[in-house]
């Protein structure tokens, strides 16, 4: 039987979502990879593990993060119930629909009718009877915004989800959403955007709005799906996911591009006596507006390693100033 170590609530750090009263942990899991059927049980159940033990209180899912689609709720909902059961108070899960999931008109995007049965659906797989958040996964120009927002505070009415997040919404499509939410008294708290030193889209306008409107963002693949850690350095592994045939987001012919820019903030890393996946995820940190990273991890000794980030996470002007330079060259 699982046992939590004693020690977990130690060393993580825990960071306040916006104005709300929620707290995250500095660092989050992600079911997007690693928890579908075509991945180990026992690993996946190592993991889980390993976080919890170090304070890593949440645990992102989505309807169709798998493969094959619904695998990861399935068996999150089997290693919750064999394992964590007892810990449901001290984790928060979250889930989302939005992408494609069924056939016809029903199974993506933003509808009432979408949105309900995909949330039951996802509550039936994980086992549990409410999420801790509950997402829409992209934003959908089809549906009037006022209908998904109905949805999502209705599914809080309805005690299915504690909090509201959106996810990969611009920033005039986030403050459209919040004001509705703000008049419905929806606790609408956060945004899941992609972000890392690849991809600094959501500091085009984003963390403005997010701080207007006193929101908080969680976000995915900070290490760019493992292209700022060491992993490529010397070649494409076979068990990577650059690699992996039946992860189609991350291809082999993306990582030679990014191997010069890589290499130079590793030796920078070395400086700060970090690896670059810490340095990686202590950059994302720096902004005040992030609340958590989410990361995924295909093994315990990759989650080990990133929950070291947590050891420096301070920049001084020159080594942001630096950083902004390699990005550029
Ligand atoms: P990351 O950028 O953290 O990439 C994770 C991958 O990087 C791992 O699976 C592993 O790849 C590699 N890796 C991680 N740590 C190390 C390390 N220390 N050394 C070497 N390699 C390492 O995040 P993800 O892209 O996995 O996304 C994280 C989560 O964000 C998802 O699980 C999901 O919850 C969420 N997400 C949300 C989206 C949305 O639209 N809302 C979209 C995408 C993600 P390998 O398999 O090669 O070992």
């Amino acid at each position: 039987m699982y046992v939590a170590n004693e020690e977990r609530y130690d060393k993580m750090m825990y960071r306040q979502v916006g104005k709300s009263g929620l707290k995250l942990p500095a660092i989050s899991l992600g079911f997007w990879h690693n928890f579908g059927d075509v991945d180990n049980l026992e690993n996946q159940r190592e993991i889980m593990h390993t976080a919890f033990d170090n304070g890593i209180t949440h645990f992102d899912l989505a309807n169709n993060y798998g493969p094959p689609a619904g695998s990861a709720e399935t068996n999150f909902g089997r290693l919750f119930k064999e394992d964590f059961k007892a810990y449901r108070d001290e984790i928060i899960i979250s889930s989302k629909a939005g992408y494609y999931m069924w056939p016809g008109p029903y199974g993506e995007w933003g509808s009432k009718k979408s949105l309900v049965a995909s949330c039951d659906q996802s509550l039936k797989r994980m086992g549990l009877d409410y999420v801790d958040i509950f997402y829409h996964h992209r934003p959908d120009s089809n549906t009037p915004i006022e209908e998904t927002a109905h949805t999502l505070d209705l599914l809080v009415k309805q005690g299915k989800a504690l909090y509201i997040g959106v996810s990969n919404y611009s920033p005039e499509e986030t403050a459209k959403i919040s004001k509705l939410f703000k008049d419905w008294h929806t606790p609408f708290i956060i945004h899941q955007p992609a972000y890392n030193m690849f991809n600094r889209s959501i500091e085009d306008g984003l963390t403005e709005v997010l701080e207007e409107e006193r929101l908080g963002a969680i976000v995915f693949s900070p290490l760019a799906q493992g292209l700022l850690t060491d992993r490529y350095l010397n070649g494409i592994p076979e068990d990577s996911r650059a690699h992996r045939t039946d992860s189609p987001f991350l291809s082999e012919d993306r990582v030679e591009p990014t191997l010069d820019t890589v290499r130079k903030l590793n030796e920078m890393a070395k400086k700060r006596n970090q690896t670059l996946a810490e340095m990686a995820l202590a950059w994302n940190l720096r902004q005040p507006v992030v609340s958590s990273v989410l990361i995924g991890a295909s093994r315990v000794s990759q989650l080990e390693a990133n929950l070291k980030a947590l050891y420096n996470l301070d920049f001084t002007t020159e080594e942001l100033a630096e950083i902004d330079r390699i990005l550029e060259s």
